[in-house]
């Protein structure tokens, strides 16, 4: 007979109810009657509820967890993302009101078999040319017009431009909890505490205050920043990352759609990130509400003058709402998988919120454990490959991440101090040097370890004012007269995807409606 093989895991926030419903998926949990799965859920600490931006990876998982597409959105107030809007990272908001702005769409350049547009972008006149991303995808274009990425009738979870959606994190958390019911998982009520350890040093089992004790085979601590198992009982080393990422704190607060029945009110289809003087704003219009944040060093902004800034951005609307402050330290642990315990979700790390990775890295790695995790016999094979994984993986968002920091013109002290060469990780500061000459290619990146490709960095980079100077290799690219057809080509394509999709509330809307 094949022996039992339990795994619980612990917490019951987005990172611990995606874990049980991938891993119950994966590993085939309903035809598996020896194996059992379980969620161990504080029925007293909340769960951080914050993320409300994700990446284009969360269609294929929602797919393979079997979410549809419009349950997924009327679920969870969703609504399409299509990309960042970032304002005033360039430079500081001038006398006159213009502001530096640039779109980092999910849609990668137009790319024609035998033509690369981007050098030929790079040397075009630089007063003349129009952004980088309006001149190689559509997408831009169509976010600007608050158009939806694809229209009413199209398969779900596919569309001609890329996406991902906005949500309401608790709302999410709710639904994959469903989800992963459904397909087999218990759950159980119970805060840990206490955590007994083996000779080894592996769990042993959990005491629970309300619920006894637990024996299982793997532990997945999904604690969020307590990190209970992986941090406290193990004690694995955290990995601070604020050298070079200086934010700490987020303020956060939601405010209602101001227009919810007006089927003609703009409903923004990106999220917007606004600079200030000590960090970045998120804006997220989610269907029904909004969602606005305050990120920032605590090291160069104080609580009160972040609140201050948060509501100046918010309006009269906000004047009365409560903030929730949210402390939070960069880094990650770098032994996120230990003997029989692995670390999902913030309890393995969090960088900050820009760009939406802390999805993005839960779908990492219980990817990876789903696959790696042995049938039986030891783990620390395969928890040394995940946990150099994870950290490279890790690493790498941090580089992506520096560099919409690091290159900004804006002259307040923590602009400045992001831009010092010290504050750099090594690989970024060797690449930008290599980006003076070249465009971001893509053997600059070891692919399965990479969140972000070299095109991200092309957006990030151009968007910024970046230059690469082709000027002595413009012999080099003799296809100038072609590119130029293709740029016409894409300004087509933009005008007509403009006229012919749906508006962004529209399709809300009509999904909404069940129609
Ligand atoms: P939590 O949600 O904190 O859940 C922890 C769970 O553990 C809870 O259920 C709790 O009850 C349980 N627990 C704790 N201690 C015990 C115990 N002793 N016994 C039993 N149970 C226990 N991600 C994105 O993808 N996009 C974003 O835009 C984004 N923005 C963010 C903004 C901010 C300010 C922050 C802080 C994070 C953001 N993230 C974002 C990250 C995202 O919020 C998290 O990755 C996600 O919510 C997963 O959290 P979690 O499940 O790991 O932890």
């Amino acid at each position: 007979m094949t022996p039992k093989r339990r795994i619980l895991i612990v917490g019951g926030g987005t990172a611990g109810w995606l874990t049980a419903a991938h891993l119950a998926k994966a590993l085939r949990l309903a035809e598996r009657p020896h194996l059992e799965l379980t969620v161990l859920e504080s029925p007293d600490i909340g769960i951080v509820g914050v993320g409300e931006g994700t990446f284009p990876t969360i269609r294929t998982t929602l797919q393979f967890l079997g979410i549809s597409e419009p349950a997924f959105i009327r679920d969870t107030a969703a609504t399409f993302k299509q990309g960042i809007r970032f304002v005033d990272w360039g430079r500081a908001p001038g006398a006159a009101g213009a502001r530096h702005a640039f779109f980092h769409p999910f849609e990668a350049p137009y790319y024609a078999e035998d033509l690369n547009l981007v050098p030929y972008w790079l040397l075009q006149d630089e007063a003349a040319r129009e952004p980088f991303a309006r001149a190689v995808t559509l997408q831009q274009r169509v976010a600007e017009a608050q158009r939806a990425p694809k229209r009413a009738g199209e398969a779900p979870f596919a569309a001609p431009l890329n996406y991902a959606y906005h949500f309401d994190a608790f709302k999410l958390a709710r639904l994959l909890a469903e989800r992963a019911r459904q397909l087999g998982v218990h759950h159980v009520q119970g805060t840990v505490t206490d955590v007994v350890l083996d000779e080894r040093g592996a769990i042993a089992r959990l005491e629970t205050a309300e619920a006894g004790r637990f024996e299982a085979d793997l532990y997945v601590d999904c604690t969020g920043f307590r990190a209970e198992l992986i941090g406290r009982a193990l004690g694995s080393g955290f990995k601070s990352a604020r050298r070079h990422l200086f934010a700490d704190r987020a303020l956060a607060c939601k405010l209602p759609d101001p227009a919810p029945d007006d089927p003609d009110a703009p409903l923004e289809s990106c999220t917007i990130a606004t600079a200030h003087e000590a960090g970045w704003l998120w804006d997220i219009a989610l269907n029904g509400a909004r969602g606005i944040g305050c990120v920032y060093s605590s090291d160069h902004l104080g609580d009160e003058r972040a609140a201050e800034i948060l509501r100046g951005y918010a309006g009269p609307a906000s004047r009365d709402l409560a903030l929730r402050s949210i402390p939070f330290a960069p880094g990650y642990r770098e032994r996120q998988w230990v003997r029989n315990c692995v670390a999902v979700g913030l309890s393995a790390g969090f960088l900050e919120p820009l760009e939406s990775t802390g999805l993005v890295l839960i779908e990492a790695a219980v990817g990876m454990i789903a696959e790696m995790l042995p049938h039986s016999g030891p783990m620390e094979a395969p928890a040394r490959r995940f946990n150099e994984l994870m950290t490279t993986r890790f690493d790498n968002i941090i580089n992506f991440l520096k560099l919409h920091y690091c290159l900004s013109g804006r002259s307040e002290p923590f602009w400045r101090d992001n831009a010092e060469p010290a504050t750099l990780p090594e690989r970024l500061a060797e690449l930008l040097e290599q980006w003076r000459l070249r465009p971001p290619g893509r053997f600059d990146f070891v692919l399965d370890t990479e969140t972000f490709a070299f095109f991200n960095y092309q957006y990030i980079l151009y968007g910024m004012g970046w230059r690469t100077d082709l000027g002595a290799a413009r012999e080099d690219f003799p296809q100038a007269a072609q590119a130029e057809r293709l740029f016409a080509k894409i300004h087509r394509f933009a005008d007509r995807a403009v006229a012919d999709l749906p508006s962004h509330r529209s399709l809300i809307r009509q999904i909404n409606a069940g129609t």
